[in-house]
């Protein structure tokens, strides 16, 4: 029998609304014309004597300058986190350890509009995601690891778990806040101190919450923070000293990561790269799937390592969901991190808007049809437009390749099978999305992509309970959860 075709309802987006600006304030925020290290529980100028500049992408303005950690200062700091787990943290009692937990994850939420402003000051991404995810998110994660650190006896029954002693923990520029929080809160729950290391270009929330960390009254030495670029990340992989590598950023570095500290007894978690399948069937509720779509590839930028980047749509409806999305794309509002209107903020660094750039380049070239939303973009600051390509195929390097930015490979499927089969024939394997209304199909989908998280008629949603991370090139380990803890403990058997 021949299909009915679907009515399509026009979502009319143009209402000729004009915002007015609504700029968050910055009266409230206090920073410092310079940092230095965070080590020993004091902040503490470098032994390299350098610094550098961290500037706000939006404007190219530098808001302060932050000290450049070398092989001494990585010495120190190691050597702080070493000295506070023999003699203080892992002689805490485990409730007492928690109080010091839950009393940083109510510092964030009672300072959380500065560290919002601050994220995006230096970060580039909107306030609204700022004050509404990352922020709210990084206290959560605080709060729910406090919970776990007295019940290590739960963490796998039956069997002895001790910390495992110093953890390294390097994280990327994309969630400054949150990827702190995420490594610090269940490494100290379970016992061990650690030696955090901010990306080059968002070290001030990590720097904030290292003065929070201070007045909470932690034992010195518990958490160092120190700021540098690849090279201090480098001396921490290979300081012999350090117990576990926890890792987010790029497949390259964790791959040099992963190479260096073969052969060791370090352990290690990496959380890569990722190039997740978002896809849509006929049966999906179209408007809802669309809004989906929009949160999955253009939510902070496409800064996002489980950014919905390879959007899938079933070719009987392709027609509809392809013109929706463009009418969306048009009415979102790329500008002013700190306007509570904005939807894109700036992209994060000269650096990674040359790389989308190029990357949009390779598209073209590559014979896909780039689409771009004619909004304005200001003139000064890393700004870049919501981008689409169609006509692009399963070989082509905007479907194969993190972009990292607001840029979506659209590719259309006709068969479950043909779907799942595409969706995994990819290098990486962190997330994806499935839209139906047949919870069915959600099963058989979701079983047999090869994903560490895969969200169903939703996406981008996180929780601290949950577990997050990845197969093939999207690294290995898990984080969130009592997943997040185990990797930071031994289990004797
Ligand atoms: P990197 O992987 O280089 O950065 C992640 C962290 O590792 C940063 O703190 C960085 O320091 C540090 N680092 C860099 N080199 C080394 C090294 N040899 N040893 C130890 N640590 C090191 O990502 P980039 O910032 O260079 O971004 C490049 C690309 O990576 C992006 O365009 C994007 O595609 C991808 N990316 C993916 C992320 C994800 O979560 N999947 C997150 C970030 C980036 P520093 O920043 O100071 O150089």
């Amino acid at each position: 029998m021949a299909k009915k075709k679907k009515k399509e309802v026009k979502v009319n987006f143009n209402t000729s609304w004009e915002y007015a600006p609504a700029p968050e304030s910055k009266d409230h925020v206090r920073l410092k014309d310079r940092y230095d290290l965070f080590i020993n529980g004091k902040f503490t100028a470098p032994v390299s004597g350098k610094y550098f500049d961290t500037i706000n992408p939006a404007t190219e303005k530098k808001i302060a300058e932050v000290a450049e950690a070398g092989t001494d200062d990585v010495q120190l700091a190691v050597k702080a986190a070493r000295n506070s787990y023999e003699h203080t943290w892992s002689k805490m009692p485990a409730r007492e350890r928690s109080k010091y937990i839950y009393r940083i994850a109510r510092a964030i939420q009672e300072r959380a509009r500065e560290f919002a402003v601050i994220e995006s000051m230096d970060g580039g991404k909107p306030i609204r995601e700022s004050r509404d995810v990352d922020v709210p998110l990084a206290a959560a994660h605080f709060f729910y690891y406090a919970g776990w650190a007295d019940k290590m006896d739960y963490v796998a029954p039956g069997k002895k778990v001790h910390a495992l002693g110093v953890a390294g923990q390097i994280i990327p520029w994309n969630f400054p806040l949150l990827m702190a929080a995420w490594k610090i809160a269940p490494a100290i729950a379970s016992g061990n101190t650690v030696v955090l290391k901010p990306a080059e270009t968002t070290p001030l929330t990590a720097l904030k919450l290292a003065e929070i960390i201070q007045e909470s009254g932690l034992p010195d030495g518990v958490v160092n923070i120190i700021t540098g670029a690849g090279a201090t990340g480098a001396a921490m992989v290979h300081h012999p000293d350090i117990n576990k590598i926890a890792f987010t950023g790029s497949t390259d570095v964790g791959k040099i990561i992963q190479r260096a500290i073969a052969g060791t007894q370090k352990k290690y978690t990496l959380e890569l790269g990722g190039k997740a399948a978002n896809i849509i069937f006929e049966d999906a509720a179209i408007d809802q799937a669309v809004e989906g779509i929009i949160n999955g590839i253009f939510f902070n930028q496409g800064h996002v390592c489980c950014a919905g980047s390879r959007l899938f749509v079933q070719e009987s409806v392709s027609d509809i969901v392809i013109r929706k999305l463009k009418d969306r794309m048009e009415t979102l509002i790329v500008g002013d991190p700190l306007d509570k209107n904005t939807d894109i903020g700036a992209i994060n660094s000269k650096d990674q808007l040359d790389k989308i750039k190029q990357y949009v380049k390779i598209g073209v070239n590559e014979g896909g049809d780039c689409y771009q939303s004619s909004c304005a973009i200001p003139s000064k600051g890393y700004f870049f437009r919501p981008t689409l390509f169609t006509n692009v195929s399963q070989s082509s390097r905007v479907v194969q390749e993190e972009i990292f930015g607001p840029v979506l490979a659209v590719q259309t499927f006709r068969t479950v099978e043909e779907v799942i089969e595409k969706a995994n024939n990819i290098p990486y394997g962190l997330s994806g999305g499935v839209w139906t209304d047949k919870g069915s199909k959600i099963f058989k989908v979701t079983s047999q992509l090869r994903a560490g998280v895969i969200w169903a008629n939703t996406y981008n949603k996180f929780d601290p309970t949950s577990p997050f991370g990845g197969y093939k090139e999207s690294g290995m380990g898990r984080e969130g959860g009592l997943h997040g803890v185990l990797p930071y403990v031994e289990i004797e058997n």
